[in-house]
């Protein structure tokens, strides 16, 4: 049982730097939780406070409803795991596995069962005998991690660990951690500047931007209905599409085009009759239609899917940048007009860049 609970926390560093703003983050027991940003927003700076690397300017850490502020690393029964495996390259998988509870003097019958059973859960026992060298990358990063489990920590902090891999060892080393999570029904906070990564794995999603929590919810919130701007572009592969439209009468008017709004929508817009806002649409949430026309640049046949990248011109505008993710493949050349249609869309204040949600 390990819950952990972040309250307030800020941290400024020597030079005055401030890292993290007011981060305030209620774990439960067993969940797997992503942060998630752009590098430089202070995702590994609050991995670090947890794991008591980095000490807690304001705020506190509570681990099951113990007060940690103050706790030496050490002693906070965390493991954390890195992005450089850092193996011990002249120890066998199993000294290396073994490594931190051989130096605690545990009994060695102990030792034995724990590092059997951590290799097991990896699938790393015919590798015991080996050296690090002998061992693909993927296969070490599953011994930095065996490391962490023959601790039996309470919570398990992963910071990057995926990023030194090639993309087809990412996703199978990806897949292998939720199983791992699953196995051990583990608290873990699990850093990544890679939305896919976040989508994939996490409970529930921690979105950063310098140093500010953005949002906290699980992948589909985030994915469905962002709270802002930043959120609405950092999650989702390629990036959702924004245009400068005005609210008029029924309808959204942009430059070069316009669409039709629902009854619903017109609701949720109720309060920006007459004013400009900010239209967000997910590629994939764009089909062939008649409503918007745009001048193809590119086109991307994916297998399953096509990217059609394109202009979308008005005689008073400049050129606004619009892709949509086609079912199927799609033949669209250089030049060609294609016409677009909208099937749902994001609403965003221009000002606040925040989520129009219509709701009082
Ligand atoms: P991320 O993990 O999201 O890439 P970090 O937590 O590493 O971001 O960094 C957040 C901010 O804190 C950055 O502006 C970074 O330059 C700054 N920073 C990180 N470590 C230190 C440090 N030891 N001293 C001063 N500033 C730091």
């Amino acid at each position: 049982m390990a819950t952990l609970s972040l309250q307030h926390i800020d941290k400024i560093y020597d030079n005055n730097v401030q890292a993290v703003y007011d981060f305030n983050l209620d774990v439960k027991d067993g969940e797997l939780i992503v942060l998630v940003g752009p590098s430089g927003c202070g995702k590994s700076t609050t991995l670090r406070m947890v794991a008591g690397l980095e000490d807690i300017s304001n705020g506190k850490l509570l681990l099951d409803g113990r007060d940690i502020t103050q706790t030496p690393a050490k002693d906070r029964d965390m493991a954390m795991v890195f992005q450089s495996y850092a193996l011990y390259g002249h120890m066998t998988i199993y000294e290396n596995m073994a490594f931190s509870l051989t130096l605690r003097k545990e009994n060695p019958n102990v030792i034995h069962k724990k590092v059997l059973a951590a290799a097991e859960v990896l699938g790393l026992t015919s590798q015991l005998n080996k050296k690090p060298a002998q061992l693909s990358g993927g296969q070490r990063q599953r011994v930095a991690m065996g490391r962490s489990i023959v601790r039996n920590p309470k919570v398990f902090l992963f910071d990057e660990p995926l990023s030194n891999l090639d993309a087809k060892l990412r996703g199978a080393t990806r897949r292998e951690i939720l199983l791992l999570h699953k196995r051990l029904q583990a608290t873990m906070l699990y850093v990544t500047h890679d939305q896919t990564e976040a989508l994939t794995l996490a409970d529930r999603i921690v979105c950063m931007s310098m140093g500010h929590v953005q949002q906290v919810g699980t992948p589909l919130e985030l994915y469905d209905s962002p709270n802002n701007i930043f959120v609405a572009s950092f999650i989702g592969l390629p990036p959702m599409n924004f245009f400068d439209v005005k609210v008029g009468e029924g309808k959204l008017e942009g430059k070069g085009f316009s669409v039709k709004l629902d009854a619903e929508e017109q609701k949720r817009l109720a309060a920006y009759k007459g004013k400009e806002i900010t239209l967000g649409v997910r590629p994939e949430d764009i089909v062939e239609g008649p409503d918007i026309p745009a001048l193809v640049t590119t086109n991307e046949n994916l297998g399953m899917n096509t990217l059609v990248h394109g202009n979308i011109t008005a005689p008073d505008a400049p050129a606004q940048k619009i892709v949509a993710k086609l079912k199927g493949w799609a033949n669209y050349k250089n030049g060609d007009t294609v016409k677009f249609s909208f099937q749902r869309k994001h609403f965003f204040d221009k000002e606040t860049t925040n989520a129009i949600r219509g709701e009082g």
